[in-house]
């Protein structure tokens, strides 16, 4: 009853021409939802040379801020404007690199939302999170802070992505179980509502790891990262999803 959906982030990746190449070279498929997140300034182009695909187009980031004197920042309303359909929020990244917080990750989801736009929430906890046995209550306190802010309806409508942050373009990958475990108390959490909510897995996902990882009953896609700018492979990946 969940349509699987593999979305590939590009991060801060490629050129018109590297680009132009891997557009060419996506996957046509129709069980499968497939969304690419191209960096901002690509965003245009991509979305002209999709439009006639069923393949999606999202922003690896919004501001929470809907215009105004925010130098350096892109609005949602901008995005749904150029016919962006999806929004990442609060990739580990920007939580790490860019001091996103919690706060911030729910007024950007929520400012997406208020624009149509997809929201594709990251969550995910860090090795030593992991380690000291706190993965179940970051991941939960991480969506809690979003549910609180939206309400829980909002979130359900949304895309979920647990990515946890050790396994982020580290080559390490969850195992199949370690992720269900975690998708499981994510769709837990989420209540009766959270039933049709996708919840995609994150970090070094592969053509050669993904089968396992969707075989999972509540894996329902990929937030694909380095396998996303090898068109042939994250075509396979869409395959198996
Ligand atoms: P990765 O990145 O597939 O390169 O690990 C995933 C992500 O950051 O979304």
């Amino acid at each position: 009853m969940r349509r699987p959906l593999v979305a590939g982030n590009w991060k801060m990746h490629g050129s018109r021409e590297s680009i132009a190449a891997l557009l060419a070279g996506l996957p046509k498929l129709g069980g499968v939802e497939v969304v690419v997140c191209p960096p901002y300034v690509y965003l245009p182009e991509v979305i002209a040379a999709l439009h006639d695909t069923d393949i999606g187009v999202g922003a690896q980031n919004v501001s929470e801020q809907q215009q105004g004197a925010y130098t350096g920042e892109v609005s949602a309303d901008m995005l749904r404007d150029i016919g962006c359909r999806y929004a990442i929020v609060g990739h580990s990244e920007r939580r790490t690199l860019y001091g996103e917080n919690d706060e911030q990750v729910a007024a950007k989801f929520m400012a997406a939302q208020a624009e149509g736009l997809v929201p594709i929430l990251c969550v995910g906890e860090t090795l030593a999170q992991r380690e000291q046995g706190e993965t179940l209550t970051v991941i939960n306190s991480q969506l809690d802070a979003v549910i609180q802010a939206a309400g829980i309806k909002a979130v359900c409508s949304a895309v979920i992505a647990y990515e946890p942050v050790w396994a982020i373009g580290t080559g390490k990958t969850a195992t199949a179980e370690q992720a269900q475990e975690v998708h499981q108390a994510i769709r837990q959490q989420l209540g009766a509502n959270g039933e049709g909510t996708r919840v995609l897995y994150g970090g070094s996902v592969k053509a050669a790891n993904a089968a396992e990882l969707f075989a999972q009953p509540d894996i329902d896609g990929a937030l694909v990262g380095g396998a996303s700018l090898n068109s042939a492979e994250f075509g396979e990946i869409c395959k198996l999803a």
